[in-house]
C-alpha cells in the first residue's frame, strides 16, 4: 500500500457520498465477524458502492495504490473468504446497496440483476412472474446473488437444476484493475469460443468483483409433494434413490439424507417441533417432487413408497397432506443446522463422493472417526441425491477451545485422506476460501497448481484482490507453497 489508511477513507469517501464508507469500529463490526462468530477480521474500512460505476471508481483506486480488498455479500459463506485479513487490514467492499432488480423477461425466462439483491428477493421477484428461480439454501435470507455465483452454490435442488453455475447465463465483472467487463448476456445458447464467465463463477471473488448477473429461470412449480421416509441405514437410503431417480424422473427435485442424530439437534433448536413418525429410525430421507403441468404426482409417490417397502429400503413414512406440514418437514432440515451451532466450535464440511460409494464411504469415515476420538459425535447429513455429505464433527464439549482445535484438525486431515482414497472432492459447494486451502493445494497436480497460478497472475498480478483465497497470499505457489508429506 503506497498511502495512508485515512488517505484510503478521505478519497473513498469522496467517491462514494454520505453513508458509502464504513470506518468506526462499531459501524464496522458485523462485516468484521464470520457467520459462525468462529472468526475476527479487521477490515482497513467498509466500501458500500451502489452502482458498478462506483465499484469500478473504488478497484481502480485501490489497484493504482496497491490497497487490498475483498468483495463482501451477505457474509454467510463458510470458508472464511469475506471476512477481511486480520493481519493486513483489507477494504471490505459489500455489495449490499447494488441491489437492483434490472429486468425481468418471462418469455425468456430470464431475470436481470444487480450482484448485492438478496436471493430471497430474487425468489420473490421471479414468482411474481409465475416463474421459479430454484437456488434454495439455508441462508437465502441472507446472502446475495453475487456470493451465490462467487461460491458456485448448491443447495437444496441441485440433484433437479444444477448448481449456480448452470443457472448463469451472463455476467457483469470488475476486473482488479478496475475495469467493467460486460458479459450481460441472456443467451440460452451461446457457442463462441472461450465462455468467460465461466471463470468466475466459483472464483470466489479471487478474479473480479461480480455486480451484475443474467438468471435462468423456470417454469413455477403447480403442485409438490413432500414426504419424509424412515430408512434403516445408508445403503437402503441409497437404493430408495435409485428407486426414485427411475420412477420420478426429473421431477425428482431433493433426496435429503438425514439421520436420527440430526433429528435430535432439529428439536434441540426448535423444541416445538414435533416428532414426524411414532417410532424413531436410524435414518430419515426427506424427499420432494415438483411438478408444473398435470401430472399425478400422489400415485408416483405412493408407488415410490410401496416399491421401496417391498425392497426392505423403507421403514415408515409420512407425506405432507398440506403446505404447512410440509413447511414444517423442511424446518427439521433447517434447525438440524442451527442445533449444531449451540454445540460452539465444530467441523463443518461440505464432501463430494461419486453416489454409488456413499455407503462404504459412510461407514469407513465413521470408523476411522471413532478411532481417533470416540467421544467425537458424527453428524453426517447432506444432498445424498448430488453425492454431497456435510460430514460434520461435534467435538467433545469439555475440551478447551485450543484443544477443540488440534483434535478437528487430526480428524479432518484423516477425513479428507478418506475422501481423497474414494476419489472424491473435500468441497462441493462452500469453496476453498482460507480455510480449505491446504488440503486443496495438497489435491492437485503441480500442473493444475501451475494453471490456477497463472489465472490469478494474468487477472490479478498485484494479488491485491481476495489474496489468500483459493491460493496462498502470495500466488506462485511452485516457491511459497510446501505440500504436506
Ligand atoms: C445456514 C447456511 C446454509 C448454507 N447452505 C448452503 C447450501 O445448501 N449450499 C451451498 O452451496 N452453500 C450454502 N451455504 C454457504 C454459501 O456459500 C453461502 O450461503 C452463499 O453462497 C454465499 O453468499 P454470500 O452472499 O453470503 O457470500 P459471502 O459470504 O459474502 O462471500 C462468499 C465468497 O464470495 C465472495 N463474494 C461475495 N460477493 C461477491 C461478488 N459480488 N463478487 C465477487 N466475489 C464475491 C467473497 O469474497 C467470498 O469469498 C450456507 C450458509 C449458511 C450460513
Amino acid at each position: 500500500m503506497n498511502i495512508s489508511s485515512s488517505e484510503v477513507i478521505y478519497a473513498l469517501n469522496a467517491l462514494l457520498g454520505e453513508g458509502g464508507i464504513l470506518e468506526s469500529s462499531q459501524d464496522m463490526s458485523r462485516y468484521a465477524v464470520d457467520w459462525a462468530g468462529d472468526r475476527l477480521g479487521s477490515p482497513l474500512a467498509v466500501a458500500r458502492p451502489r452502482t458498478t460505476e462506483e465499484v469500478a471508481g473504488i478497484v481502480e483506486f485501490c489497484h493504482r495504490h496497491r490497497v487490498p480488498m475483498v468483495a463482501q455479500g451477505g457474509h454467510t459463506g463458510l470458508v472464511g473468504g469475506a471476512l477481511p485479513d486480520a493481519e493486513q487490514p483489507e477494504l471490505v467492499i459489500s455489495l449490499e446497496r447494488l441491489n437492483q432488480i434490472r429486468e425481468i423477461d418471462p418469455l425468456n425466462f430470464t431475470l436481470s440483476v444487480d450482484s448485492g439483491c438478496v436471493l430471497q428477493t430474487v425468489k420473490d421477484v421471479a414468482a411474481e412472474h409465475e416463474c421459479d428461480f430454484p437456488l434454495s439454501l439455508g441462508a437465502q435470507g441472507s446472502c446475495q446473488i453475487g456470493g451465490n455465483v462467487a461460491t458456485n452454490a448448491g443447495g437444496l435442488n441441485v440433484l433437479r437444476y444444477g448448481m449456480m453455475r448452470q443457472l448463469v447465463l451472463g455476467l457483469e465483472v470488475v476486473l482488479p484493475d478496475g475495469r467493467i467487463w460486460n458479459g450481460m448476456r441472456a443467451l440460452h445458447k451461446d457457442n463462441r469460443g472461450y465462455d468467460l464467465k465461466q471463470l468466475f463463477i466459483g472464483a470466489e471473488g479471487t478474479l473480479g468483483i461480480i455486480t451484475g448477473v443474467v438468471l435462468k429461470l423456470f417454469p413455477q412449480p403447480q403442485e409438490t409433494r413432500t414426504a419424509l421416509v424412515a430408512v434403516p441405514d445408508v445403503f437402503a437410503a441409497l437404493g430408495l434413490y435409485a428407486l426414485a431417480r427411475r420412477s420420478c424422473c426429473e421431477l425428482l427435485s431433493a433426496f435429503e439424507l438425514i439421520p436420527r442424530a440430526c433429528l435430535e439437534l432439529a428439536f434441540e433448536a426448535a423444541p416445538d417441533l414435533p416428532d414426524p413418525l411414532e417410532t424413531p429410525a436410524p435414518f430419515y430421507v426427506l424427499l420432494e417432487i415438483t411438478a408444473s403441468g398435470p401430472v399425478d404426482l400422489e400415485a408416483m409417490i405412493e408407488h415410490l413408497f410401496d416399491s421401496g417397502m417391498q425392497a426392505g429400503q423403507v421403514l415408515d413414512g409420512v407425506l405432507a397432506s398440506s403446505d404447512a406440514q410440509a413447511a414444517r418437514l423442511w424446518r427439521i432440515r433447517e434447525a438440524m443446522v442451527e442445533g449444531q451451532q449451540l454445540h460452539g466450535e465444530h467441523l463443518r464440511t461440505d464432501i463430494a463422493l461419486p453416489i454409488s460409494t456413499l455407503g462404504n464411504f459412510f461407514n469407513e469415515a465413521n470408523r476411522a472417526m471413532a478411532a481417533i476420538s470416540p467421544q467425537t459425535t458424527v453428524i453426517a447429513y447432506g444432498h445424498l441425491g448430488d453425492g454431497n455429505l456435510h460430514f460434520n464433527l461435534l467435538p467433545p464439549a469439555e475440551l478447551d477451545l485450543t484443544a477443540k482445535r488440534v483434535l478437528l484438525h487430526a480428524l479432518e486431515t484423516e477425513l479428507f485422506a478418506i475422501v481423497e482414497d474414494y476419489q472424491g472432492s473435500i468441497s462441493a459447494e462452500h469453496g476453498i476460501g482460507r480455510t480449505k486451502q491446504t488440503a486443496f493445494l495438497d489435491g492437485l497436480s503441480e500442473l493444475e497448481r501451475e494453471l490456477i497460478s497463472d489465472l490469478k497472475q494474468l487477472f490479478d498480478p498485484d494479488n491485491l484482490m481476495a489474496a489468500g483465497r483459493i491460493l496462498p497470499r502470495v500466488t506462485d505457489p511452485a516457491i511459497h507453497y510446501q505440500p504436506q508429506e
